[in-house]
């Protein structure tokens, strides 16, 4: 079976830095993979490489059994990868439905795009009750909601999610990592950039640890995060 995505010796460059110096791995369909790792590890610079908002210095990227290189980033998306950023990126004074709106802005079959932001309220009721306020008015954890329905709104094959517990208070967090569970246990394929490793890693089939711009342990979820390494470095423990 060939992999949905595929990604060979990428490395990523800004200017003179190599943020990313050549990581190779694979996500099955329907595997929910991490890559952890500190600040500064090349995490987000390997999603938004993916999403075509960064040109690649080398390397190869294959989605669905086509190459990447060279796709513009909006045929990307139409491809079937969306990837709910870092920060979350919304439109501030956009209503929560606008946002969601505009998460489907490829698409033309409105009977389907109702039907998905309502999925969308049935995973994150909360934003059923809001949705006609404006997501620079909510909550972190409510805008990280938010950010993760309008990905889904393209309906990806792919979903990437760049750092979903940032900033979270535990239980908001908590809270986000069951619904990727959920999206997980639907069907969808996930592709997980987290610093908090214990969240990832406990949901994942497949973690990568990454460390100034390499991948430099790979394994099972539940492998990782057994692994005396990765308990220290990353988990906080002696
Ligand atoms: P974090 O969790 O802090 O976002 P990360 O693993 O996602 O970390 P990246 O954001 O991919 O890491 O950054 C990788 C390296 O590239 C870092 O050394 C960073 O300083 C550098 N970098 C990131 N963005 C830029 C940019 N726009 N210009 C120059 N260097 C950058």
């Amino acid at each position: 079976m060939t992999a949905l995505l595929e990604v060979e010796d990428l490395r990523v460059a800004y200017g003179k830095i190599e943020a990313v110096k050549g990581i190779s791995f694979t996500v099955e369909a329907g595997q929910a993979v991490t890559l952890i790792g500190t600040n500064g590890a090349g995490k987000t610079t390997t999603l938004r490489t993916l999403s075509g908002l960064l040109k690649p210095l080398a390397g190869k990227i294959t989605f669905d059994g086509e190459p990447l290189g060279g796709v513009p980033a909006h045929k990307i998306v139409e491809r079937g990868l969306a990837h709910s950023p870092e920060g979350r990126r919304l439109f501030p004074r956009l209503t929560i439905a606008e946002n969601l709106q505009l998460g489907a802005f490829l698409r033309k079959d409105t009977a389907g795009i109702d039907a998905d932001i309502h999925r969308v309220y049935d995973l994150f009721p909360i934003l059923g009750e809001r949705r006609k306020q404006a997501s620079g008015t909510l909550s972190g954890g409510e805008q990280q909601m938010l950010a993760m329905g309008r990905a889904l709104m393209s309906r990806p094959k792919l979903l990437m999610l760049d750092e979903p517990s940032m900033g979270l208070s535990p239980i908001m967090m908590q809270k986000i990592m069951e619904t990727i569970r959920e999206l997980r246990s639907q069907g969808t394929t996930i592709l997980l950039v987290e610093q908090n490793a214990q969240a990832a890693l406990s949901l994942a089939d497949q973690g990568h640890v990454m460390e100034i711009g390499r991948i430099v342990l790979s394994g099972s979820g539940y492998r990782l995060l057994h692994d005396e390494s990765v308990r220290k470095a990353y988990l906080g423990e002696d």
